[in-house]
């Protein structure tokens, strides 16, 4: 018997999950494999934001909490969006849930009618087309090129909305690109939207701690108020503070919508790990320096892998302006081994070849690059890459 339903048989598992997963696989069945596939920080998550769990655990903070996300997160919050983004919210207009990839949901959920259309830019963060499927939407892909550095352009973004337009997502700094839209860039995005009063505008923001490039990064609602009420920010502190596992995301939107998305949580997972939100609020309110220190690393990391790749026969890479991946282009090197078609082929074999895993470009809507995360150490990134270089020796 077949008791699956139509609707999630059209959906893909998360490719970057199972990347990470053949790779641990490997690992245990005790082949030496480096895992360059992982999106979360190496560093452990902050002693101080540690901590404040314990002390919740301590403090009895362990029952449920109202569904949009204690009071004390929500202000936490809405102290950060103002401190670090010049941007009001009110607390109506806050929801935290388990992850930024829940508010994504939430909101893909609370906003699209079947067949209503989501742009999304490649190379898109694998999960966005999915979600959109499972809401009932249907993506629109626009694909962007290695010479606009992977963004979306507003002559490209005016051209994919139609009627049926309900939503587009950005994603600055990107997964996988690195890539972030300058304020020049943003501005003329926003004029875009401001001109289709019936589409919203989601940014995914979940990188923007992990940045650097030349000026500040813009934030779509301080940049353009006039569309504050079509604007959801999405956010959390996964990538930032090193808490992937604590599962702490956030959406700050009209208060309209924020509703509908907390009655869709309050009808699934309800609210956010109490101990979580301690900790979160900790992050939020407590020092900052871990911020600067992680990024730091990042950024020596990203130097040293972008610049290795390239010294690598048939490999290009841009620089990225933040996040912890580099995109190459891989195209040549499937080009020259011989049983090798494309990135995904390409991917098992340095898996198999070099014991390096990578994922490959095609899930993110850009087929003939990999994606490697560097968030790991030096020392590691070297040693990938001196096993990369010789397995491609035998081949160029
Ligand atoms: N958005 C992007 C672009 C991501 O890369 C990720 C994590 O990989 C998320 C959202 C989800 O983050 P969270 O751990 O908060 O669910």
């Amino acid at each position: 018997n077949d008791f699956v339903a139509d609707l999630v048989k059209r959906v893909k598992p998360s490719a970057t999950i199972a990347v990470s997963m053949k790779a641990a696989e490997l690992k245990r069945a005790g082949k030496d494999v480096i895992g360059l596939g992982a999106g979360e920080p190496d560093f452990d998550t902050p002693d101080h934001i540690k901590q404040a769990a314990i002390e919740a655990i301590n403090a009895g903070q362990t029952k449920y909490t109202a569904v949009d996300g204690t009071p004390e997160l929500k202000q936490a919050i809405m102290g950060k969006l103002l401190r670090e983004n010049h941007v009001s919210y009110q607390a109506n207009e806050i929801l935290v849930s388990c992850g930024a990839k829940h508010s994504i949901f939430n909101l893909l959920n609370a906003v699209i009618n079947p067949g209503d259309e989501v742009i999304i830019p490649t190379p898109y963060w694998v999960s966005y087309p999915d979600m959109t499927l499972l809401a009932g939407g249907e993506s629109v892909i626009v694909e962007t090129t290695a010479e606009a550095d992977f963004k979306l352009t507003a002559a490209q973004l005016a051209a994919a909305i139609t009627p049926k337009t309900r939503l587009v997502m950005l994603n600055s700094p990107s997964n996988p690109t690195g890539k972030a839209y300058t304020r020049q860039e943003l501005s003329e995005l926003a004029d875009v939207i401001k001109n289709n009063p019936h589409v919203l505008v989601a940014t995914d923001d979940i990188y923007e701690h992990i940045y650097w490039g030349s000026e500040p990064l813009a934030n779509m609602v301080a940049l353009c108020p006039e569309i504050r009420d079509r604007v959801i920010i999405i956010n959390g502190v996964s990538k930032a503070y090193a808490m992937t596992g604590w599962r702490i995301g956030y959406a700050a939107a009209h208060a309209d919508i924020i509703t509908a998305m907390r009655k869709i949580q309050s009808q699934s997972t309800s609210n956010p790990c109490s101990i979580s939100q301690a900790a979160a609020t900790a992050a939020y309110n407590g020092p900052q320096d871990c911020l600067v220190e992680m990024k730091q690393a990042f950024k020596e990391r990203h130097d040293y892998l972008v610049a290795a790749l390239n010294d690598l026969p048939g490999i290009h890479c841009q620089s990225g302006d933040g996040a912890f991946y580099a995109f190459p282009d891989v195209r040549e090197v499937v080009a020259g081994i011989e049983g090798v078609n494309d990135d995904i082929e390409l991917s098992t074999w340095l898996l198999e070849e070099a014991g390096v895993a990578v994922v490959p470009g095609t899930p993110f809507g850009a087929p003939g690059y990999v994606r490697l995360s560097f968030a790991t150490s030096i020392d590691v990134l070297q040693d990938a890459i001196a096993r990369i270089k010789k397995a491609l020796s035998v081949h160029f």
